[in-house]
Parts: structure tokens; C-alpha cells; sequence
């Protein structure tokens, strides 16, 4: 979604991510560094500079384009040094396009690495133990960030990791502990945050719940809004639901995956049960939480017929903010391992792993079939009736789900004009810029 100079998902929904910001942070003051950040969906790059050392983090979908600026600094003899979920995935091929790689979380390999670039020990490979201590990090720098190209910068994290192994899922890569930061710290640095709206990237932040009901009963008094993940599993437990609401949470992202019982349990994912969706969402709706709800299709189980039951399951249930994925079998994890053994795996362009485009070959499917069956969800939810029907029905903030429908109606409307051969031409082209 967030390709390159601009992508199509427009910028109005667009959050501050926090790795470059932490990372920044991380910076030893003794290095007294001079830091530039550079977010490439919100700036272009000056690629004329000359920096003492290039750090890049990337996702499989971005990573072409990661080494594509690697190779333009190596060529011009600057250190490079290539981290994130990608890395951490593809770690001797990475290795390929940096003078140093980081695999999984940095928070104390990346000081480590600059200390010994100041002593000229630079190693190749730093990998970040699982067991952190999380106790005062320093905030992250965000005012690096551009200042006009996000809707917000109040994000943050609690939680790292995720107790559960979705097949498809590349967070267990990144950190193999589910750990949490102290509720202090997080209270404190929500509570130095401007703006009244704060959203948590945790990916799986509910899952202790003894620690979630204690950061949430904190959070009450600070009388700020929020939104942030939970898997389904938060239907089953009314006080957790009940701290979201008077904590003020106003929407949450959920990963139903799919609306096929057999799906989810061939994708690891067995706990998400469908007779329970229902309910979720409507006693999430009761307290005035929304839904971004995501659904992925082409799992082995998967027919024509999935789409329509999804798109009508979306709309029956009033979620207010749908959003479709294409099952992407990311490389390291348990779906590419299976499908590879399967000799299924059709292309290993990374730049079209991104969610959005077929890279295998499905069971009950042609790639063309999920292709245009994704799109014809996105395009049959996002129609004007739909939206209407669905922002109406759910009873939650009318403003802010009306927003946020226009922009995800913007990006599914235009995904048809991005099948795969277009988006290898485009990541040529703009590869091609990079002098
Ligand atoms: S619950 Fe979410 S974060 Fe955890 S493994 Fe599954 S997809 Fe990944």
C-alpha cells in the first residue's frame, strides 16, 4: 500500500511509522551523529549525498527497491547496513547488498553496530537476542520526521512479538519472544504525546490480559482516543472489551482472514472461529468501537464463492472499513515452505509480495480468478450504496468512518490499474532514477 514516492493509498491515512524514528533515538550521544530520516512514501530522497553510513529497513514488498538504494551507496563507497522483517526473513541475501545486515528487533544491536563502525569493527551480521529489556527507552525522535505527511505521528508500541504461528504471518521472524514494555513507560509516553488521538502498531497487543486491562485502566484517565489490533479473540471476554471502550478506543483492527472455517484452519489460524464473528461485532459496535476488518483470499480451501460470502458477510455485519489481501506466502515463512515443497510458488519478484498480487499458484483458482476476485471485493464494498449501508448500520462515528472509507474506496477503486507486470515495469523505472 505504501509503494514507493506515493503508492496509491493516499497519504491523508497514512500514520508515522516508528522504526526510523526508535532507531534514531537509539543513537548513542557520544557518536554525536547528525541523523536525516527518510520515509520514502513521505519524501523524496537526495540521492547526490554522501553520509558516513546508509541505514535501510525494508518489508519483502519494498525490498527491491531497498537494495536498489544500497547498491547506489555502496557503488559510491558508503556503509551500508540493511535491517527489518526482510532481513530478518532473507538474511545471506540481503547480505548480498549491505556491508552489514540486523535481523530482528534493534533496539541493542543498532547502537552496537554504530559504536563499532566508529571503531572500525564493524561485523556482518548483528542479530538481536529475544529477551530485551524494554524498561526507559528513550522517546523516539519523530520531530526527524516531515512534519505535514502523516495524519498522525502519536504512534506507539507495548507489545512486541505474537504468541501465535499464522502460516503466512513474518512477525514470529522479527521476534521470536511476546514481550511487553512497562506500563509506565507507555503511560508516560502517551501522556508527552500531542494531539488527542494515539494508535498502537502492536501487532498482537491483547494477548496478556492481565497486562492489557492494567495498561488500559491506566490509560482511562488521560482521556485520550485511540485505535490499535486485537485478534477475535477479544470477543470472548466482555471487560476487556468494556476497558477498550472507556479507555477510548474507537477502532480496532481485526484479522478475521476469512469467513471459511477450513481456511483459517489450514492457515494456522484455527482459533478464529466463525460462528463467534457475529457477536464480536456487534458487541464491539454496542460500545462504539469500530471495525477495520481484514480478510485474505486464495487460501487451498478458497472457491469463486468465497468472495461474494465475504463481501456479504462484511456488509451484513455493518465492518465498517474492509480491507481484502491476496494469501502471500512471504519467504522464511511456514506458507512459503509449503507451497515451495509443492512446487507452487510462481515468481520470486519480491516487489510483488505485497499482499495485493498472486505469486502462487491456488488450488481451486486460477491467479487470474483470486486477482480479479480480490479486486471485484474491493470494488463491489467500496461502492457508494455499500459504504452508506454499512457506516449507517454499525452506529459508530460517522465522520471518521466516512474518511476513512473515501481513502480505502480510492486505493481499491485503483488496484486494478497494478496487476503484476505493470508493477515490475514501474519498480524498473523508478529504479532506474536512483543517480
Ligand atoms: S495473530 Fe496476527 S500477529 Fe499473531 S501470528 Fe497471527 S497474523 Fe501474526
Amino acid at each position: 500500500m505504501y509503494r514507493k514516492e506515493g503508492g496509491i493509498f493516499p497519504r491523508l491515512l497514512r500514520y508515522a511509522p516508528l522504526t526510523l524514528s526508535t532507531l534514531a533515538s537509539l543513537v548513542p550521544d557520544e557518536l554525536e551523529a547528525s541523523i536525516e530520516l527518510n520515509d520514502e512514501i513521505a519524501k523524496k530522497i537526495n540521492y547526490n549525498d554522501r553520509p558516513d553510513i546508509v541505514a535501510i529497513s525494508a518489508i519483502t514488498g519494498t525490498v527491491n527497491r531497498a537494495y536498489a538504494i544500497a547498491d547506489h551507496y555502496r557503488k559510491k563507497g558508503v556503509c551500508v547496513v540493511i535491517g527489518g522483517v526482510h532481513a530478518s526473513l532473507m538474511p545471506d541475501e540481503a547480505l548480498n547488498h549491505a556491508d552489514a545486515i540486523v535481523t530482528g528487533m534493534a533496539f541493542e544491536t543498532w547502537p552496537q553496530l554504530l559504536l563499532d563502525f566508529k571503531n572500525g569493527t564493524l561485523k556482518r551480521h548483528y542479530d538481536q537476542s529475544p529477551q530485551m529489556n524494554f524498561s526507559n527507552l528513550p522517546l523516539p525522535r519523530k520531530d526527524l520526521l516531515p512534519k505535514f505527511s502523516y495524519i498522525s505521528k502519536s504512534t506507539i508500541q507495548a507489545t512486541f512479538g505474537c504468541p501465535y504461528k499464522c502460516d503466512f504471518c513474518a512477525v514470529i521472524s522479527t521476534q521470536k519472544k511476546y514481550l511487553r514494555r512497562p506500563v509506565e513507560d507507555v503511560i508516560k509516553e502517551i501522556s508527552e504525546m500531542n494531539g488527542n488521538f494515539v494508535t498502537f502498531v502492536d501487532p498482537s497487543p491483547m494477548e496478556d490480559k492481565k497486562y492489557i486491562k492494567r495498561l488500559l485502566r491506566e490509560m482511562i484517565p488521560l482521556k485520550k482516543m485511540w485505535g490499535g489490533l486485537a485478534t477475535v479473540k477479544i470477543g470472548d471476554d466482555e471487560e476487556l472489551m468494556d476497558l477498550c471502550a472507556e479507555s477510548g478506543c474507537k477502532g480496532l483492527l481485526i484479522g478475521f482472514e476469512s469467513v471459511e472455517q477450513d481456511a483459517l484452519v489450514e492457515i494456522n489460524k484455527g482459533f478464529n472461529v466463525v460462528e463467534k464473528y457475529r457477536n464480536l461485532c456487534a458487541r464491539l459496535h454496542e460500545r462504539g468501537i469500530a471495525i477495520n476488518g481484514t480478510f485474505i483470499f486464495g487460501m487451498d480451501s478458497d472457491t469463486k464463492d468465497t468472495f461474494k460470502r465475504t463481501v456479504d458477510f462484511v456488509q451484513e455485519n455493518a465492518i465498517e472499513l474492509p480491507r481484502y489481501a491476496i494469501y502471500t506466502p512471504f519467504p522464511g515463512t511456514g506458507a512459503f515452505r509449503k507451497l515451495e515443497s509443492q512446487n507452487r510458488i510462481l515468481t520470486r519478484n519480491w516487489s510483488l509480495y505485497d499482499v495485493q498480487h498472486v505469486v502462487y499458484q491456488p488450488k481451486n483458482l486460477t491467479p487470474d480468478e483470486l486477482f480479479e476476485g480480490s479486486i471485484w471485493a474491493w470494488e463491489n464494498t467500496y461502492k457508494y450504496k455499500n459504504i452508506k449501508e454499512r457506516i449507517y448500520n454499525s452506529g459508530t462515528s460517522f465522520p471518521i468512518s466516512l474518511i476513512t472509507n473515501m481513502g480505502y474506496r480510492y486505493y481499491g477503486t485503483r488496484l486494478r490499474n497494478f496487476p503484476n507486470d505493470t508493477i515490475i515495469d514501474l519498480e524498473q523505472k523508478w529504479n532506474s532514477l536512483i543517480t
